[in-house]
């Protein structure tokens, strides 16, 4: 099976390079801006059809102009704006598509209209299609008009991968250049490690089914006097003046140190786990509406449990195992999982778990991770005895009814998984 793959490498680049590279990012920025300018004039001025275009004659219309108007845009690749205005084409795509499905009442989200871009405010990145080579003996990439740059390491892409675009962009000020890449995914058997379960959380990163937590890291938590520091000293600095750009810099470095570690340590425990088991069970945990708790939202998004779920997701099936999700309405915390007595004056206080039933004592977040465990085992019963007896059951009086435990969602699986049912909660 081929799947598509992005993979990531800093350039190692000289003065000369620098400027050249930051010339392509500007020019991918003005043909943005200059396809937004025109979309908007014409939405304006014209009527009927005439209002609206696309990426391919914004591009015919530009390339004439580029003789008599912008004659420096010669200086670069012609992928480079004509992939601007692709990008802005989309955006305006995914506008017009939300519309649509707003005014269907298919989702609450709202996706906005492509905005100008200001140098300096925006991401400094352009996209180069046609021919990419990459030299992995001498560690380096050849990119259409840019030539040949240097990486910091050797790449490790299989050589019968495909390379379909190149992403170079800037941050803070290291270059870096990510290829979108064709490749054969190679089969693997299924993992015949344990099943496991994880309650991710606030005081342990995730609580483990298997007894052992996850403990939580605390990247820019750490270093919060040193930000505090950084950030006064670029505010009380001149607007315009070069203090303050090297402010900028210290301040944009020291960002992206933390989200180097936070990557490291998300990538880490990740492969750790789709490696090693079979199943990973996790909760369908909602970030954004997490993230909504003014208090508690610098801790959550220093922990990234959304892009931690993004990567076990894609991370499974190259280990064979499987990611499932349960819903995230599922009262794990307040379930004794011994006997499954609801304990429904739990409060946030009560770290450790008491059963006035069963007598059990256990840790919280335990208690919640055996809970999550319980809820697949039950789900997986029901589900195949389900499918043994007929394809509904039938209640005492007759009526069809469906598991409840139907709400738990197979997400992604390297070999045969049950069905996937029940997305009410989407
Ligand atoms: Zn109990």
């Amino acid at each position: 099976m081929l799947r598509t793959r992005g993979y990531k490498y800093e350039l190692k680049v000289n003065n000369k390079e620098r400027t050249l590279l930051a010339k392509y990012a500007g020019i991918s920025r003005f043909a943005w801006n200059w396809g937004l300018a025109a979309r908007k004039s014409r939405y304006q001025t014209q009527t009927g059809a005439a209002r609206y275009t696309d990426a391919i004659k914004q591009h015919k219309e530009l390339n004439r102009l580029k003789h008599t108007d912008f004659p420096w845009m010669y200086e670069v690749s012609k992928c480079v704006p004509q992939e601007a205005l692709r990008d802005l084409d989309r955006g305006y795509q995914n506008f017009f598509t939300n519309h649509q499905h707003r005014k269907r009442k298919q989702t609450t989200r709202y996706v906005g209209l492509p905005r100008f871009k200001k140098k300096g405010k925006c991401k400094d990145s352009f996209r180069l299609t046609g021919v990419v080579h990459l030299f992995p003996e001498i560690k380096q990439v050849q990119l259409p008009r840019l030539g040949k740059l240097r990486i910091n390491e050797k790449p490790n892409l299989a050589v019968s991968a495909r390379i379909l675009s190149a992403t170079v962009s800037r941050t803070a000020d290291r270059w870096y250049v990510a290829l979108t890449v064709k490749e054969e995914q190679p089969d693997c058997n299924p993992n015949d490690g344990p099943i496991i379960a994880l309650d991710k959380g606030l005081s342990v990163f995730a609580a483990l089914s298997s007894g052992i937590p996850i403990a939580r890291p605390k990247f820019l938590l750490r270093q919060a006097r040193k930000q505090r520091r950084l950030a006064k000293a670029h505010s009380r600095k001149e607007n315009g003046s070069n203090n303050k750009r090297k402010s900028v810099l210290r301040l944009a470095q020291f960002y992206r140190r933390i989200a180097n570690q936070r990557h490291d340590f998300l990538h880490q425990t990740s492969t750790y786990l789709a490696k090693n088991h079979s199943v990973i069970v996790t909760e369908d945990l909602h970030v954004k509406g997490l993230m909504q708790n003014k208090k508690l939202s610098k801790y959550w998004a220093d922990l990234s449990h959304g892009t931690f779920q993004r990567f076990l997701k894609y991370k499974a099936p190259l280990y064979g195992s499987t990611v499932i999700e349960i819903n995230r309405w599922f009262p794990s915390s307040k379930l004794c999982s011994n006997c499954l007595y609801y304990r429904r004056d739990l409060t946030l206080a009560d770290r450790i778990f008491h059963c006035p039933l069963c007598g059990l004592v256990l840790d919280r977040d335990q208690n919640a991770a055996l809970n999550v465990a319980n809820y697949y085992t039950i789900y997986q019963f029901l589900l195949f005895s389900v499918a043994e007896s007929s394809a509904e059951t039938l209640n005492a009086c007759g009526e069809v009814v469906r598991p409840a435990s139907e709400q738990a969602r197979v997400v992604e699986s390297g070999r045969t998984a049950p069905r996937t049912v029940g997305d009410d909660y989407l």
